[in-house]
C-alpha cells in the first residue's frame, strides 16, 4: 500500500514537472504577454488534457520562482512574460495589448532611484501606455 502511494506520488510529480516545463516553453516562445486564459488556449494544443487551473497554478509558481514576469496591468487580468530580463513594456489603453519596447533599459536611473530613496533597487517595471498601431488606425 505504502509502495503504491509512492509510485502515485512520483507520477504526480513527473506530471507536474512536465506541465510546468511546457507552460514555460510556450510562454517563452510568444511575445504577446498572454493572460492565463490565452496561454491555456496555446498550451492545450500541445497537451489537450491540461486544465486551466493547472495553467494558473504553474504560472503563479513560475512568477514567484522568478522564471516568468507577472504583469499587473491595472485593468483586466494579469499578463505573463517569459522574458525576465529588465525591459520596458508598452500597453494599449484601448485593446489591452502589451508589447516589449526594444530599447536599452536606463540603468543610471536605478542608481539615481537608489540614491534618493535609500532602497536597494532590485529591478524596475516601467510601463508606457498609449494606442497600438491597430487601434490608432481604427481611432482615425
Ligand atoms: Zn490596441
Ligand atoms: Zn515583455
Amino acid at each position: 500500500m505504502q509502495k503504491e502511494g509512492n509510485i502515485l506520488e512520483k507520477r504526480r510529480k513527473t506530471r507536474n514537472t512536465r506541465h510546468r516545463q511546457l507552460i514555460k516553453d510556450v510562454l517563452s516562445r510568444v511575445y504577446s504577454h498572454p493572460t492565463a486564459v490565452e496561454l491555456y488556449e496555446m498550451v492545450k494544443k500541445e497537451m489537450p488534457g491540461i486544465s486551466l487551473s493547472t495553467v494558473y497554478r504553474n504560472l503563479e509558481r513560475l512568477a514567484s520562482d522568478g522564471m516568468a514576469l507577472r504583469l499587473d496591468t491595472g485593468k483586466g487580468p494579469a499578463r505573463f512574460d517569459g522574458r525576465t530580463n529588465d525591459h520596458y513594456h508598452i500597453r494599449c489603453i484601448r485593446c489591452g495589448r502589451v508589447d516589449d519596447v526594444p530599447i536599452d533599459v536606463d540603468t543610471s536611473m536605478i542608481s539615481k532611484v537608489r540614491d534618493v530613496s535609500g532602497y536597494t533597487v532590485l529591478g524596475c517595471n516601467t510601463e508606457f501606455y498609449g494606442l497600438c498601431p491597430l487601434c490608432r488606425t481604427e481611432a482615425k
